[in-house]
């Protein structure tokens, strides 16, 4: 039985006051046993959440970091100072970095070992765009980016992995893969990982399903059997929207 994970990224959401009056709210509530709660704050508001959130078991994430531990690279931060500020997780490859950062496959690459080098968990964000769909190319997308940024691992880095499938389509537009097409995708993630590692690997890794989930639909996606969990975006700003999400494992 894998665990479950719900993964609140905010984006570029909320300035101090803002976090602290989430947080006043989250703090109130009761996570139901067998789900892990993760906050992916702005920079500028993590380490104000992981020090609130200390006595409360949720998770603190970074949105991205450089691939570089340290060095002449103005307004970037690394996963040294993300775990000093008390993130033990990053997410790499969300398509908004991919598409307006324009980071590629052999940068991400590079930022995922650094991550683990550095004792960070990585959630890992693939997706395909809707054109790709249209194509019927999306899943030999959603292969390449697995191939060209995780393939390289060893086996034993997989402990420390989470895989978020995010259709491009589906980021903040209302529309949301079908519950078949969210399991669809994540059984053929299974599929690619068990032939180029194992069985075990594959049956353990948790993969994520983002992209406008909301209260209305989560039961329906995390029912799937290969859906482990959500990354949420517009949805995890409030907490009782958030809290819904969370509850919809139940
Ligand atoms: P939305 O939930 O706003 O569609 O965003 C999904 C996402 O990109 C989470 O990383």
């Amino acid at each position: 039985m894998r665990r479950k994970i719900i993964v609140g990224n905010w984006k570029m959401n909320h300035d101090l006051a803002e976090t602290e009056m989430f947080l006043v709210d989250l703090k109130k509530q009761v996570f139901p046993e067998n789900v892990e709660v993760m906050i992916a704050p702005p920079f500028t508001s993590l380490n104000h959440t992981f020090r609130s959130l200390r006595e409360h078991p949720v998770t603190i994430v970074a949105q991205n970091m450089h691939q570089s531990i340290e060095g002449a690279f103005t307004g970037e931060i690394s996963a040294k100072m993300l775990k000093s500020v008390g993130a033990t997780t990053v997410i790499i490859g969300h398509s908004e970095r991919r598409t307006y950062f324009n980071e590629n496959s052999a940068v991400l690459a590079e930022k995922v070992n650094t991550a683990l080098e550095n004792e960070m968990n990585v959630i890992f964000c693939i997706g395909e765009e809707l054109d790709d769909r249209k194509k019927d190319n999306h899943f030999q997308q959603i292969k390449s980016q697995i191939l060209e940024g995780l393939f390289h691992l060893p086996n034993d880095a997989w402990d420390n992995v989470t895989i978020a499938y995010e259709p491009v389509w589906a980021i903040g537009t209302g529309e949301t893969a079908s519950a078949e097409q969210a399991q669809e995708m994540h059984q053929y993630i299974r599929k690619i990982i068990a032939e180029n590692y194992s069985d075990k690997i594959a049956d353990s890794i948790l993969i994520l399903y983002g992209g406008s989930v909301k209260p209305e639909n989560a039961a329906e996606i995390f029912g799937q059997p290969d859906v482990d969990g959500g990354l949420i975006g517009g949805a995890s700003l409030q907490v009782e929207d958030f809290m819904k999400i969370v509850n919809a494992f139940e």
